[in-house]
């Protein structure tokens, strides 16, 4: 993001608007969007016995799929060049993804808004695979309970908001519905959202 943008940002989230993201607008952003999560909280944390007794075991490559449900999105996204109307999630939070996408439609109300956002551009779901740069530990797409968007400005190892520009009004859109924002709780992988407390 541009200087004049973090600003924006630190104002929104209720942190010193200086333009310098550090500690205190990290903890800003964090705190903001919490405050903007259901409670009791609708999803288990990663990692948790809870986890794995809400959604069962993960996915693996040519074996397991875990339970899905597909759902009709309120716009078109685009994986690449192809059209996209469908997704299919984890069953349960397939309801809580389209949720999301009706308050994405509402945040963002026309196509220009929502390609300036990046949530055009689709980047995958279900994705049976272990965490980048683990040999242990299965990557939420594993259980068909992650999406991303943008991954070509919002990298794994993009800083989020400096260079990174996933806009803030997304992960309010995610956060309403009990979804965790990568950008905001990891500093990076900014395409990156997951329905984990
Ligand atoms: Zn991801």
């Amino acid at each position: 993001m541009k200087a004049s943008q973090i600003i924006k940002l630190q104002e929104r989230i209720g942190t010193l608007p200086d333009g310098f993201w550090g500690p205190k607008s990290i903890l800003a952003c964090q705190k903001h969007l919490r405050a903007l999560m259901p409670v009791p909280a609708r999803f288990p944390a990663d990692g948790t016995a809870k986890f794995t007794h809400f959604y069962g075991a993960h996915g693996v490559d040519g074996g397991y799929t875990p339970p899905l449900k597909t759902i009709t999105l309120p716009f078109t996204l685009y994986y690449e060049q192809t059209p996209v109307k469908k997704l299919a999630a984890h069953v349960q939070c397939a309801d809580s993804l389209l949720a999301v996408f009706e308050r994405l439609a509402v945040a963002f109300p026309t196509p220009q808004a929502r390609q300036e956002a990046g949530i055009l551009t689709y980047d995958g779901l279900y994705n049976p695979r272990l965490k980048r740069g683990s040999s242990t530990s299965w990557s939420m797409h594993s259980w068909a309970t992650a999406i991303d968007f943008n991954a070509a400005k919002n990298g794994n190892k993009t800083a989020w908001p400096v260079q990174a520009v996933m806009p803030i009004e997304v992960m309010e859109c995610f956060a309403m519905e009990g979804w965790l924002s990568a950008g905001a709780f990891w500093g990076r992988d900014a395409m990156h959202f997951q329905a984990t407390a």
